[in-house]
């Protein structure tokens, strides 16, 4: 045997003192749910899955810190001191001044959408969220997308393709002017590229840029630590940089932003809005008490506001998020080793299938990554989700909208499963692989 190769194993840096034991289903009963589910993954009850790889939304498993801090829920109406204590995290692990509880990251683009946008104003952003997007128009303004090419090409191995191309932002400054432009909306981790990173080298030009022009930057801080992950781990000098000191960093270039706590900060439910303008935070404060809670809960059950203090901190550990992305990864490389093809490089919160390659004998027409979710399921009870024809949904005369990636979604929850899941996973995935299916 070798012995001068051997891996140098990350591991996860807990363990495990409760379990959530699962629905274990014959194939018969997959058939049957997924017939009356009409082959949609989305339509099954989570009872009838067994690996649940929707979403990795509010779907994370708390600590024992984070529970014990549940029970130290101050449920005062106003001044609670989860608040106080949260606002402290915040300010001590983001360095953003004012923070607004809000119900999860949604309401905190609500209410910022409605304080900096004016009707006609033009928003740039690193590629679009559903929820940001409508928030933003809704407020009257318009979304643009400034991310670079790369982003949107499945084969490009470019280490950095959350990036800003400030190019096309320059071109909507000049033709609309800085006046129209309030914010770039810049998210970290950009989750419909597939969790891709922003360097930090873009965001340093951003902000040298939109300090010329009077812009703000609005960070969408959903996947910030995954991000920060990536930094450390491609960019030149911040090797020896810890993750805490990373998404400060991250932080610093930027004005304000908006978090769904429901992601890297480890709870079921949470967000907030943190800005550094006072008139900003003013006017914030105010709309919160219409929309979501007074300014001292926002919606939210000071317990939950204790255990989204404590998951932030727990989500900038260096060895928590070096398990987290590497078990994405080592999902990811399963895959590979399988020649299932992933978009490339793998995210840090999911992987990618491109339907299409994998199962080149089914025409769009037949819905490949809607195939593939339903074969998976079928063969072991994982559910992935769909992102190709089917989410795209439909034109007004009924017919199909095609969009050009027909791509199945794995989204790995934190903290929740383990290698030997993974590992079916990807088995699972390769089977369907020779599964014939009659044209
Ligand atoms: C989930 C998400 C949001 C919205 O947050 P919710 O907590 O679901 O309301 C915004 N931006 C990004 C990038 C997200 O992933």
């Amino acid at each position: 045997m070798h012995m001068k190769n051997i891996r140098h194993s990350w591991a996860e840096p807990y363990k495990i003192k409760m379990v959530e034991l699962l629905t274990m289903t014959t194939a018969a009963q997959r058939k049957k749910a997924l017939v009356a589910a009409g082959y949609n993954t989305f339509l099954l009850k989570s009872e009838q899955v067994y690996i649940d790889l929707l979403t990795d939304s509010g779907t994370s498993a708390m600590s024992d810190r984070q529970w014990a801090g549940m029970m130290l829920g101050d449920e005062a109406y106003a001044g609670s001191r989860n608040f106080y204590h949260l606002e402290e995290v915040v300010q001590q692990t983001y360095g953003y001044k004012y923070l607004v509880p809000t119900h999860q990251g949604r309401g905190a683009e609500n209410i910022l959408s409605k304080v900096l946008i004016k009707k006609g104003d033009i928003i740039p952003g690193n590629m679009y969220f559903t929820t940001t997007r409508l928030h933003q128009e809704l407020a009257g303004g318009k979304f643009e997308d400034v991310i670079i090419d790369e982003a949107h090409n499945p084969e490009s191995e470019f280490p950095f393709k959350g990036n800003i191309d400030l190019d096309k932002l320059d071109r909507l400054v000049k033709k609309y002017g800085a006046k129209r432009i309030p914010y770039v909306s810049m998210a970290t981790s950009v989750n419909m590229a597939g969790g891709q990173p922003i360097s930090m080298a873009n965001l340093k030009a951003l902000r040298a840029y939109t300090k010329r022009h009077g812009i703000k930057v609005i960070h969408d801080m959903t996947r910030v630590a995954e991000n920060a992950y990536f930094i450390k781990e491609r960019e030149k000098g911040y090797k020896d940089k810890s993750i805490r000191q990373i998404v400060k960093e991250i932080c610093s270039y930027t004005d304000g932003a908006t978090m769904s706590a429901k992601k890297d900060a480890l709870v079921n439910i949470g967000g907030f809005l943190a800005v550094n303008d006072w008139d900003v935070f003013e006017e914030a404060r105010n709309l919160v008490v219409v929309y979501e809670g007074l300014h001292t809960y926002g919606g939210l059950a000071g317990r939950d506001m204790e255990a989204m203090a404590i998951g932030i901190g727990e989500s900038v550990d260096d060895d928590h998020i070096r398990a987290r992305v590497g078990q994405v990864i080592y999902l990811g490389q399963k895959m590979i080793e399988y020649d299932i093809p992933i978009v490339r490089p793998i995210g840090g919160h999911g992987i990618f299938v491109d339907a299409k390659k994998f199962l080149p004998h089914i025409p769009q027409e037949q819905y490949p990554a809607q195939t593939l979710a339903a074969e998976i399921y079928l063969d072991s009870g994982v559910r992935t989700m769909e992102r190709g024809v089917v989410s795209a949904g439909r034109k007004a005369d009924g017919s199909n909208y095609y969009p050009k990636l027909e791509l199945v979604r794995f989204t790995i929850p934190r903290r929740v499963y383990t290698q030997a899941h993974m590992d079916v996973i990807a088995e699972s995935t390769a089977r369907a692989h020779l599964t014939k299916h009659s044209p």
